[in-house]
Parts: structure tokens; C-alpha cells; sequence
């Protein structure tokens, strides 16, 4: 494989992560704050008002880190979806989830939950080679995220921890 500056590195798989970009010119056009998604608050809401954003679209404040976030996910688009509706019928609800994502790869599931964009380090519980372990993503001596190989009950606490870290508790 060549890269760009033209130095070669010998591979037997190469995964390509290109990422994606969020389609804000209606929103800019519209005048709504954007800041790489449109800037929303815990509630959905736009700065714009009676207009809501969630989904891949939004960054909104997580309530996990305090910081705004972005996040690229199904799971998380449904329940900031089922927020926001509640926000615009005005029960006036905070998203107070820890975003979760769950994939599988050839029968390999794997389950994230919380959002680690820099960590301190990785520990490894359990064992990655027979597809049984938890990766904990630690920053300033706490998890940030939390990540499933295989049977995914420690992200199901976790997601609890989480939720009952943005609840105060
Ligand atoms: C290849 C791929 C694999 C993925 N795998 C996973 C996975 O394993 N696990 C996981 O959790 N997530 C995965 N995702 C992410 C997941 O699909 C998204 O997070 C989720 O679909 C986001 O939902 P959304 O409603 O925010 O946006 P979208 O699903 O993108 O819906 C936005 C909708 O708005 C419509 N739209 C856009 N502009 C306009 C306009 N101007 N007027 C009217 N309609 C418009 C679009 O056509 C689209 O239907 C994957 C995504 C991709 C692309």
C-alpha cells in the first residue's frame, strides 16, 4: 500500500475508516448555528426557534462529558428522535442517555457505549484473541467509554453507570 507522502507499508487486510461530513448548507442557509452539525441544546433545540436537530446531524451537549458532541449512530439517532418529538410537544426533557452504538462484523458483535474521542489508555479485561473482552477507554482516571467484545453485559452496566452519572446520581 502507498500513502500519500509515497512511503509503502506492507499488509495483508488494510480497513479504511474515511469518515463522513455533515450536509449543513440547508441549515446555514436557514441562518441556524452550525458548528461542524447544527448546535443544538440538551433539549434538540435549535437557535433558531421552534426548529429542532437530532440525529447525525445534531451536536448537542452530552450529558456524560458536559461536551459537545456529534455522534454518527442508530441507536442514538432514535432515542435523540424520541427526545426531541417529546421537546416539541413541550414536556420539556433533557437527553440525559449516554450514546451507544452495537455493530457485527462476520458474527463478531461489538457494543460502545459512551463517547471517547482522546483517553489516557485502553485496559483490556478478558481476552481479545478468543473474542471475549471489555476495553474500558480511561481518561483522568475515569472511563469514558466502554466497549464489547463479544457478550456485551459490562456495556449494559456501564450504559446504567453512565446514565446515573448524568442524572447526578
Ligand atoms: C454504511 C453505513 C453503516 C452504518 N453502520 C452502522 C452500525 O453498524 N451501527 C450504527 O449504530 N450505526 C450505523 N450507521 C449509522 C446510522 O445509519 C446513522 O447514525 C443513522 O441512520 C442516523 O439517522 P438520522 O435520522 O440522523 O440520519 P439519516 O438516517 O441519514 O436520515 C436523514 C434523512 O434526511 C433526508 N434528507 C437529507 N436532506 C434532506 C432535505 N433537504 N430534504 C428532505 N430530506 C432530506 C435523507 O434523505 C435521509 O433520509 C451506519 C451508516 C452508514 C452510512
Amino acid at each position: 500500500m502507498t500513502l500519500d507522502d509515497g512511503a509503502t507499508v506492507s499488509a495483508d487486510l488494510v480497513v479504511a475508516g474515511v469518515g463522513v461530513a455533515p450536509c449543513l448548507e440547508l441549515a446555514e442557509a436557514a441562518g441556524l448555528a452550525t458548528h461542524e452539525g447544527v448546535v443544538v441544546d440538551a433539549r434538540f433545540r435549535t437557535s433558531a426557534p421552534g426548529v429542532f436537530a437530532a440525529g447525525d446531524i445534531a451536536r448537542y451537549p452530552d450529558c456524560v462529558s458536559g461536551q459537545p458532541i456529534r455522534v454518527e449512530h442508530w441507536v442514538a439517532a432514535e432515542r435523540q428522535g424520541q427526545v426531541a418529538a417529546a421537546n416539541m410537544l413541550g414536556l420539556a426533557t433533557p437527553f440525559q442517555e449516554p450514546p451507544f452504538f452495537w455493530t457485527a462484523f462476520y458474527g463478531l458483535g461489538l457494543h460502545y457505549v459512551g463517547h471517547a474521542e482522546t483517553w489516557d489508555s485502553i485496559e483490556i479485561e478478558g481476552d481479545l484473541e478468543s473474542q471475549a473482552a471489555v476495553l474500558l477507554y480511561i481518561k483522568n482516571g475515569a472511563p469514558q467509554a466502554v466497549v464489547t467484545v463479544g457478550p456485551e453485559q459490562a456495556t449494559l452496566d456501564a450504559a446504567q453507570a453512565f446514565r446515573e452519572r448524568c442524572r447526578g446520581g
